[in-house]
């Protein structure tokens, strides 16, 4: 399939391989900030053909590992309220404080697992007496198609719809993790699916402040290999830019339709991290203009507040500072099956990565 497997072909990826190894010579740590791109790393065993002093530190571009815990339980208590709870399916066996979506359904609650929220739209019409809301969750990525439902319920005159907003933006978190004093990393590989929405722009004062280079890399195992070479290759010049190796899909100003979707509906605001805390304008919030589709304005839910999982690390795995064998929980009493922390259930979870693809 074009541009797909061009970029999986072995002897491609072999020949930046053999550039890494070639051009290395100190430890550089490099942050690949998307879950997606964890999850190719691990299984295409990247992480293994690469040189000792390349060190992939893996990011929390995963969004429903960062979706705080209190969102869950404000999902699961809107169930209990009677309401039409809608959410992709990645989210529903995330733990929250005492169940998750999938145990509230299993005790009575309407969950309806889809993949797009303008199916929540079209059950809102379907049950005009019923309360419908939409787990929105996402990075940048799907925040278009949420406004566009919200846009979707105004034009049809659905008032019974409503959007649970949990959209976390990549520029910030990345201005977070590298203001850290903990903060070892030397480059990192932006989202390439992030920046096909966004564009590349905002990464240019990242790069300028923190003398980072910055490389915006795809998710198949050749455009990572790619994308890796490019970062070292940089850092043994001594060169911090801004590069793209996703060229085929990511344009600079990005997808300038998608955008104007995004600003009409929502602005930009803190947001809470799981495991890594609040962020200033790292979220999108629903304008006061449709706060008649935000389910946290129309339902009484904003005093749920609920502490994370001492026995879970997912902040420091989150913000790169250790990797998920390093959790004393790991492959012990935190599994696939009886997860501890969202990054051990979502398929983009770091944990769940190396739980599945990575020899201990
Ligand atoms: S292994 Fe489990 S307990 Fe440890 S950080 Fe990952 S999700 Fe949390």
């Amino acid at each position: 399939m074009k541009y797909l497997s061009e970029y999986r072909n072995f002897d491609a990826t072999k020949k930046y391989l053999d550039e890494i190894h070639k051009i290395t010579t100190r430890v550089w740590n490099i942050m690949e900030i998307c879950g997606g791109q964890t999850h190719s790393l691990v299984k295409n065993g990247i992480l293994d053909l690469l040189p000792d002093k390349v060190r992939m530190i893996h990011g929390p571009g995963c969004p429903v590992c960062v979706t705080p815990l209190n969102l869950i339980d404000k999902a699961i208590e809107l169930l209990a309220q009677g309401v039409i709870v809608c959410s992709f399916g990645d989210m529903i066996r995330v733990p929250g404080s005492k169940k998750s979506l999938l145990e509230a359904k299993a005790v009575g609650g309407d969950l309806r697992i889809l993949y797009s929220p303008l199916e929540a739209v079209s059950i809102a019409k379907q049950h005009p007496d019923k309360e419908v809301v939409f787990f929105a969750v996402g990075f940048e990525t799907t925040a278009p198609a949420n406004a566009l439902s919200v846009l979707h319920a105004e034009k049809e005159g659905i008032n019974n719809y409503s959007i649970l907003a949990s959209h976390v933006l990549v520029p910030p978190a990345m201005e977070a993790i590298l203001s850290d004093e903990l903060c070892t990393i030397d480059s990192f590989l932006a989202a390439g699916h992030v920046c096909a929405i966004m564009g590349i722009q905002e990464y240019y004062p990242l790069v300028s402040t923190y003398k980072i280079p910055i490389i915006v890399t795809g998710f198949e195992p050749l455009d990572l290999v790619q994308g890796i070479y490019m970062a070292v290759k940089q850092l043994e010049e001594g060169r911090c830019e801004l590069e793209n190796q996703y060229a085929r899909v990511v344009k600079e100003h990005g997808n300038t339709a998608a955008i104007e979707v995004i600003r009409k509906v929502f602005e930009v605001g803190a947001r809470e991290w799981r495991g890594i805390g609040e962020i200033p304008n790292s979220g999108y919030i629903v304008k006061d203009d449709y706060r008649k589709y935000d389910a946290e304005a129309k339902f009484d839910i904003s005093y749920m507040n609920t502490p994370e999982n001492s026995d879970c690390i997912a902040g420091e795995i989150l913000r790169g500072i250790k990797k998920p064998n390093q959790c004393d929980q790991f492959g012990k009493t935190c599994k696939p099956a009886n997860p501890l922390g969202a990054p051990m259930v979502s398929s983009e979870g770091a944990c769940a990565a190396y739980y599945h693809f990575q020899t201990i």
